[in-house]
């Protein structure tokens, strides 16, 4: 039985535009640009140096600690080693390689056909090898989700929400190979031992919810749970409390109410490097957006430029706007030679007429940020106080309970930029914590 969530939005999901443009593959193009800081934690270290040869899946980056592993997309030649734009606005180092077009595939990338003979540990550290994150956008590294989740998880739940606007990579993907996403579903039943799983996914992807139901059939060990169609549905938090009807406490993670909540990306990343052995080299992204002359999906090798790929689906005019990712959660994007990385769902190109900023934003006080603001915050006196430097202020008001999702920024008459100021918020924060500690 689903349950329900507090607050949220109703956007206009403009998946139209590109959720029935099958998924193809991108021609691997000239150059990758594949950087060395994919995920949450310490950055890889480079394994290769500027002249090697690589193949297709070679681990490239690798470090100790709290890191997922980086390989290399095509196979050819290191050209460079050097800090590169990354999407997330900085310059990160990165190892670029020149495509010999070759395609010559890693040695070890050797395919298996059962798991009966695998321990959680295995496959652990098979997830971990093959530098699976969250590919939602969060790009957690996944071998410690489950590791540190063993014991403590009584429930896996696949998100397949995919609630963000104007994306369509998650349904292409689970309407072209459902038997990814469920192969890769009972890969982590075995590794938490469970056998149990959960698929939470929004009523507005019909053909996606019959594709697996088919692949179903009768079975009871994983139950799929069509869920109304509402912003940010697919939010961890909000998808937990969907499901099972429990709430995460503020600050807390899900394994603190018995949950793991994994991509159905990543899912199908998990089955790929189990059965396939192939690393994560490869995900799908939605070029989208107004400005777009044909708007698709592709299935993407890591380190493409966003540039080829708005190239490959035209351009009507000069964007207003290019976001990796949607429109409520995306970052702007300055300069289109960025490459797509393991969290890359979507590159969304806005046209002039999607400009909605007006001159002199002002708050009325109607209280609008409040009532769709799932995460029970108080988005306007959290503006106030991020303006006026408050912290103290922002730690009250549970500043870090915000999960970005921009319900306020939509729904706000005022037009102020909101989530942009709980960013700014947020780090300001986060900085002086690490002043304080230091
Ligand atoms: S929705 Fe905007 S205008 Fe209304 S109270 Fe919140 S910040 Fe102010
Ligand atoms: S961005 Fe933050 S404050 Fe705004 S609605 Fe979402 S969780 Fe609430």
């Amino acid at each position: 039985m689903a349950f329900s969530f507090f607050g949220g939005i109703h956007p206009d999901d403009m998946k139209s535009l590109s959720c029935e443009a099958a998924a193809q593959p991108f021609p691997t193009p000239e150059t990758v640009v594949i950087p060395l800081s994919q995920h949450i934690g310490a950055p890889c270290k480079p394994l290769v140096k500027k002249g090697d040869q690589v193949t297709v899946g070679q681990k490239i980056g690798d470090n100790t600690g709290l890191c997922c592993p980086v390989h290399a997309s095509v196979s050819g030649e290191v050209i460079a080693i050097e800090p590169r734009p990354h999407v997330g606005g900085t310059m990160v180092p990165s190892i670029v390689i020149r495509n010999d077009y070759l395609e010559t595939l890693c040695p070890d990338i050797t395919p298996r056909e059962s798991i009966d003979d695998l321990s959680p540990e295995d496959i652990i550290n098979i997830i971990h090898e093959a530098g699976i994150v969250g590919m939602g956008g969060a790009m957690f590294p996944t071998h410690v989700k489950i590791s540190s989740g063993i014991g403590k998880v009584d429930t896996i739940i696949i998100n397949a929400a995919e609630c963000e606007p104007y994306i369509t990579a998650d349904d292409r993907l689970i309407r072209q190979t459902p038997e990814r996403v469920i192969g890769g579903i009972r890969i982590l039943m075995k590794a938490f031992s469970l056998n149990k799983a959960y698929i939470g996914i929004e009523k507005n992807k019909p053909q996606a919810i019959a594709a697996l139901q088919r692949l179903l059939g009768g079975s009871s060990d994983i139950i799929l749970e069509p869920l109304r169609t509402r912003y940010p549905q697919g939010a961890e938090k909000q998808m937990i409390q969907s499901i099972t009807g429990r709430q995460v406490p503020p600050g807390g993670l899900p394994a603190a109410v018995g949950c793991a909540v994994f991509n159905a990306a990543t899912t199908a990343a998990i089955y790929d490097a189990v059965y396939l052995g192939m690393p994560l080299i490869k995900r799908g992204v939605t070029v989208t957006g107004r400005a777009i002359v044909e708007p698709r999906n592709f299935i993407v090798p890591i380190g493409t430029s966003f540039e080829a790929l708005i190239e490959a689906c035209g351009m009507k005019e000069n964007p207003f706007k290019v976001l990796t990712g949607g429109p409520m959660m995306g970052i702007a994007q300055f300069d289109w030679s960025v490459t797509v990385i393991k969290g890359t769902n979507a590159v969304t190109v806005f046209s002039e007429a999607d400009h909605m900023d007006i001159k002199n934003p002002r708050c009325i006080r109607c209280g609008r940020c409040m009532e769709v603001c799932p995460m029970h915050l108080m988005p306007l006196y959290m503006y106030q106080a991020e303006r006026k430097n408050d912290l103290a202020r922002l730690d009250k008001l549970h500043i870090m309970d915000c999960i970005e999702c921009g319900c306020c920024s939509y729904t706000c008459p005022g037009k102020l930029h909101l989530v942009q100021s709980f960013r700014t918020a947020k780090q300001k924060v986060r900085d002086a914590s690490a002043r304080a500690k230091a």
